[in-house]
């Protein structure tokens, strides 16, 4: 089963928190025991699993990137746009996580992040729930 979620980010650099969307996915397919693989078909967006609770976290995490891959550095790319390619590579382009009764198995703080890099855009991102 595969399901898209329609993702609009409003800044070029933004965490979305995507966890009740994947949640209530899984919920409409009713699998009570296997994976949840969440893909990002985008190049400069990316997928991470990180603090819920504390939205510091996030903060914390692009200002972290943005000092690790600055925007204005000298890049063969053209498009202006090389920081949130190597933003995208970092965070990766999917996440699984595990299902077991029916629910996913994230720990406390735990929620599920679209990471955008390039926006504000509309995005996609692939729920393909494994039955196992
Ligand atoms: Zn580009």
């Amino acid at each position: 089963m595969i399901k898209y979620l329609n993702v609009r980010s409003r800044q070029r650099n933004e965490f979305i928190d995507i966890t009740q969307e994947v949640e209530a996915a899984l919920k409409a397919n009713g699998i009570e025991e296997g994976i949840c693989y969440i893909y990002v078909p985008h190049t400069t967006a990316g997928v991470t699993i990180n603090e819920g609770a504390d939205p510091s976290v996030q903060r914390d995490i692009i200002n972290s990137l943005a000092r690790l891959v600055p925007q204005d550095m000298e890049y063969f790319h053209r498009e202006g746009n090389s920081d949130a390619h190597v933003k995208s590579s970092l965070m990766g382009a999917s996440a699984s996580v595990p299902i077991e009764a029916g629910k996913l198995v994230l720990g406390t703080w735990q929620a599920i992040y679209f990471c955008e890099f390039d926006g504000p855009r509309h995005r996609r991102c692939m729920v393909k729930l494994i039955n196992g």
